[in-house]
């Protein structure tokens, strides 16, 4: 696995510093990366093992409450540089990454760690402003310092072309001087941590070592960067391997949380809780709303970026995110109806009123197959609410967990009010110890049972929204069957059958049996299946490697004990997580496909003489997520959904959820219920107000 530098961008000179790196400094382990706030590609600072803050315009003097108007001022400021860079500083120092400051990176930092900077040397100018080039003049390290054990010289002959510079008043806390100017000791060179302990290698200067002239020879660009380099080399981030199941191409190697970062970002979303509480919800209404502005602004690369990772048909992927819109709609919509407080009674001097308070700082472990919409449903009313969330999106959808996390913030979320952790199990577990006020899980029925077990102890809510076997009736007055089996298909295969509310087993009454069969199949074998990428594809790879052995043993089991396959069956020969869309006849609950979770393109098709039959085996499973009934009436659809143990009844229809009704399971589906008004208010703890007077 490289090691990656990450480069802050600057729109001055930037090559230098890309360049500063010969191919012999990197080798073949290490690798250099853009970080650009122009881009604003924070996703690509978590997987990074060093940075370089690099050179440019003036520091912002907001960020140091400095005087806006000064002699030598650039025409325009970048504060939303100071801001990205801030964020990689921020991310160096909760993993002790190797930082190296320049220039304006060293004023930055000093700025971030609550020191101040000065406008202008005054005279000094004279000696530092860049001109035509550089000027040059020597420096004094300090004997004590990181610089000179590196540079293992007092004297240096180093460049200048500043005139910004860190106030010797205004040192940042745990920041100490490595090197003056030698003729002006006011005139601060290079700056490090005073006490290192428990901190990663960083060091500042005010030169630029990756321009200074014959670089090669002075130690004080020469030996910084070898120093660098050894301290990157030396860094061990245990990374996510992301993996397109396309093209089982690595597509990027994100760096997990660690357990003191968790809870460091924890404390930081416990401290911002409050302030987000007390802001008028018709303000985090509008930041959240401004956040589904943003994922139709950038619809196109996030579906890029989500199918790249999970495999979905790029339209898929699309249709995601406008669904996840239209919910944000609903929510926001909804929220002040729901969450404000509400007057039960007045009269007679008393009034009783039920006040919403949000749980505080909540933790929502999520899952892969639809990132945006799971997540969405929780942590979109959390933040509603008055809470802030420790998002950790699955290890199978990290970047788009990262984009979430960056659009949020670009929609104007205060920093610490959302965090994302990343990793997998380890993460999860990690999270599980932390003492968060609520936990919302979106995952399988296994790991949910584990967690709402681990949380107990703790007495704070814990909602669990799990895995499901839903089945599906077609009774024998349906009219147009091509029409219902074509709908049905989609209702099982869709995001190749990895869905939650996916159907999962069909029951069909025995007048209509067989043509419905014969349309279904007809059906699915209509299907493009192909890179998600390719136009038109409606069946792409599935999202986990894993998963296929699991289809083929249901396959093979039921094929064992007597079914027929019609369609499909298999691995496809091909590179990428591809199986075929299968369909199964003569099932029977004996085998595993009709009672275990495919979360795949498998269904089985089960004949069935009468309603009575069709309710008992919809009955026999230990899932209660869905349940849908085709037929022409609804009295007949109805009597049937009510008498099933299931969170969600459908008649004409599958495969679908509404923002307006709650999102609930039974059984190993789960408990709790998010969306709706029910969702709204699973964020909040009510109390009741008896007001006398
Ligand atoms: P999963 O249970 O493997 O993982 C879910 C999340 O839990 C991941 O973020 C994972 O890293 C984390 N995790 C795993 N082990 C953990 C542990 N020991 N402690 C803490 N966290 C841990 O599920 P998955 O494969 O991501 O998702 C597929 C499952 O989710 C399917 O069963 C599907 O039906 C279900 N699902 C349900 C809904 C719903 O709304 N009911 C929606 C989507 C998916």
């Amino acid at each position: 696995m490289k090691k990656r530098i990450g480069i802050s961008y600057t729109r001055t000179l930037f090559e230098n510093y890309w360049n500063w790196f010969t191919p012999a400094d990197l080798g073949n382990d290490v690798e250099l990366m853009e970080l650009s706030f122009e881009k604003n590609n924070t996703g690509d600072i978590y997987q990074c093992d060093g940075f370089i803050l690099t050179g440019g315009v003036d520091v912002h003097p907001s960020f140091y409450k400095g005087k806006a108007d000064y002699n030598n001022s650039p025409d325009a400021h970048q504060a939303e540089r100071d801001v990205f860079e801030a964020k990689i500083y921020n991310y160096s120092q909760l993993h002790k990454l190797p930082v190296l400051g320049i220039c304006r990176g060293m004023q930055l930092i000093n700025v971030l760690q609550g020191g101040k900077l000065i406008q202008d040397l005054d005279n000094g100018n004279e000696r530092h402003k860049k001109e035509e080039s550089d000027k040059e003049h020597p420096i004094i390290a300090e004997k004590d310092s990181l610089l000179y054990t590196i540079a293992g010289s007092i004297r240096g002959h180093i460049n200048s072309a500043h005139h910004q510079a860190i106030d010797p008043n205004g040192i940042g806390s745990n920041l100490k001087v490595n090197a003056y100017d030698d003729d002006d000791e006011r005139i601060i060179e290079g700056l490090e941590f005073a006490n290192k302990t428990n901190k990663g290698f960083m060091l500042c200067v005010q030169w630029h070592p990756e321009r200074i002239k014959e670089k090669e020879h002075n130690p004080f660009s020469e030996k910084l960067k070898k120093q660098f380099l050894t301290a990157i080399k030396e860094t061990n981030m245990k990374k996510i391997v992301i993996i397109n199941p396309a093209t089982e191409e690595i597509i990027a190697e994100v760096n997990e949380d660690t357990r003191e970062s968790l809870h460091s970002k924890l404390i930081s979303l416990r401290v911002a809780q409050p302030a987000w509480h007390e802001i008028a919800l018709a303000d985090r209404v509008k930041a959240l709303n401004s956040f589904a502005a943003l994922l139709e602004k950038n619809i196109e690369q996030l579906a890029a970026v989500l199918t790249a990772e999970v495999g979905k048909p790029l339209q898929q992927s699309r249709n995601e995110i406008n669904g996840a819109r239209a919910r944000i709609q609903w929510l926001t919509d909804n929220a002040a109806k729901y969450l404000s407080d509400e007057i039960m009674s007045s009269g007679d001097g008393m009034e009783e009123k039920i006040s919403y308070e949000p749980l505080g700082v909540v933790c929502n472990i999520s899952a892969w197959n639809y990132p945006y919409l799971v997540g969405v449903n929780v942590f979109v009313p959390a933040l509603l609410a008055g809470n802030t969330v420790m998002y950790k999106p699955s290890e199978y959808s990290t970047l788009t967990g990262l984009q979430i996390e960056r659009l949020l913030k670009e929609a104007g979320m205060p920093e610490d009010v959302f965090q994302v952790a990343i990793g997998g199990k380890e993460t999860g577990e990690t999270l599980l110890e932390l003492p968060f006020d609520g936990y919302f899980f979106t995952g399988s029925y296994k790991t949910g049972k584990y967690i709402y077990e681990k949380v107990a102890p703790k007495m704070v809510p814990c909602q669990c929204e799990l895995g499901g076997k839903d089945p599906l009736y077609v009774a024998d007055d349906i009219k147009d069957i091509k029409a219902v089996a074509a709908g049905t298909a989609d209702g099982a295969f869709y995001n190749n059958g990895q869905s939650c509310c996916a159907v999962e087993r069909i029951y069909v009454h025995e007048k209509v049996y067989d043509e419905y069969v014969s349309e279904f199949v007809k059906e699915v074998k209509s299907w493009k299946i192909g890179l998600p990428t390719e136009v038109g594809v409606y069946i792409g790879p599935l999202s986990r490697k894993d998963q296929l052995s699991v289809l083929e043993k249901q396959v093979t089991d039921a094929a064992y004990k007597g079914a027929t396959v019609l369609a499909g069956g298999n691995k496809m020969k091909t590179k990428g997580y591809y199986f075929e869309p299968t369909v199964l006849a003569n099932v029977d609950h004996n085998m595993s496909v009709m009672k275990d979770e495919s979360f795949g393109p498998v269904i089985g098709i089960m004949k069935v003489k009468n309603d009575e039959e069709a309710i008992q085996l919809m009955q026999d499973t230990e899932y209660g997520l869905t349940a849908s009934v085709y037929s022409a009436e609804r009295k007949r659809a109805e009597n049937i959904l009510q008498q099933i143990n299931a969170g969600t009844g459908y008649w004409n229809c599958c495969d679908r959820v509404s923002a307006a009704l709650p999102w609930s399971g039974r059984k190993h589906s789960g408990f709790g219920a998010t969306l709706s008004h029910i969702g709204l208010r699973a964020f909040t703890r009510p109390k009741g107000y008896h007001l006398r007077g």
